[in-house]
């Protein structure tokens, strides 16, 4: 369908969840972000996006998940460079550090990628990194080779709920032209993609509505 229509695959979203409480839950992970790799080369997608998974369950050891992460990404590189698969961290709100993500920053994801090398890269999603003092120097850092994604949203005030209360652009209180502008300062030139969990609102209204909407801010406030 995707062919069909003459339609290409930014990025899959997602793979990761990598740390579990054994051996066995850690293979399991690893085979799944195997077919993950798999299926983002049978859509031709630009990367596979990586959601690193948080503590397993009963756990504590905050640290402990951070080098199964580093572990399970090291390891899942190997394969996704023989397929040419990018893989796209993507650092999530620290809200999201126990159960989804415990990279949290843009800096935490540079350091994995200085250390396990090619084919690793960043999903940059101003919802998750747009309260980082350290945002612009580490979208320096990063830079063209591992800037791989950029999604965007807007953060509301006050948030509902931790997953599907985000906003359509130019409702919250991010600044992401600014953000915009430091990533394609560093010559990112590929598609900005509109993220937007929203169960109580968005998800509710007529596609068309949301569509053009999304467009109309896309020109505005994007
Ligand atoms: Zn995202």
């Amino acid at each position: 369908m995707i062919r069909d229509n003459g339609l290409k695959v930014s990025g899959l979203c997602r793979g990761g969840m990598f740390p579990a409480a054994d051996a066995a839950g850690r293979q399991a992970a690893f085979d799944d972000n195997r077919r993950a790799v798999d299926e983002a080369v049978a859509l031709g997608a630009q990367c596979l996006v990586l959601v690193v998974g948080g503590l397993p369950e009963g756990s504590k050891d905050i640290a402990g998940a951070r080098s199964q992460v580093r572990d399970g990404i090291a390891a899942l590189l190997e394969y996704a460079r023989s397929l040419d698969m990018p893989l796209a961290i993507e650092p999530l709100h620290p809200m999201y550090a126990a159960d989804r993500a415990c990279v949290n920053t843009m800096k935490q994801a540079n350091d994995l990628c200085d250390e396990l090398g090619i084919g690793l890269g960043i999903a940059i999603d101003v919802y998750h990194v747009w309260w980082d003092p350290d945002l612009a120097t580490e979208i320096r850092r990063a830079g063209r080779e591992r800037i791989l994604a950029f999604h965007v949203c807007d953060w509301l005030v006050p948030t509902t709920d931790l997953l599907l209360d985000r906003g359509m652009m130019g409702d919250g209180v991010i600044d992401i032209p600014q953000i915009r502008g430091w990533v394609e300062a560093e010559g990112f030139n590929g598609l900005v993609e509109v993220e937007i969990f929203s169960a109580n609102n968005w998800w509710k209204r007529d596609a068309d509505e949301v569509l053009s909407t999304v467009i109309a801010r896309c020109r505005t406030v994007v």
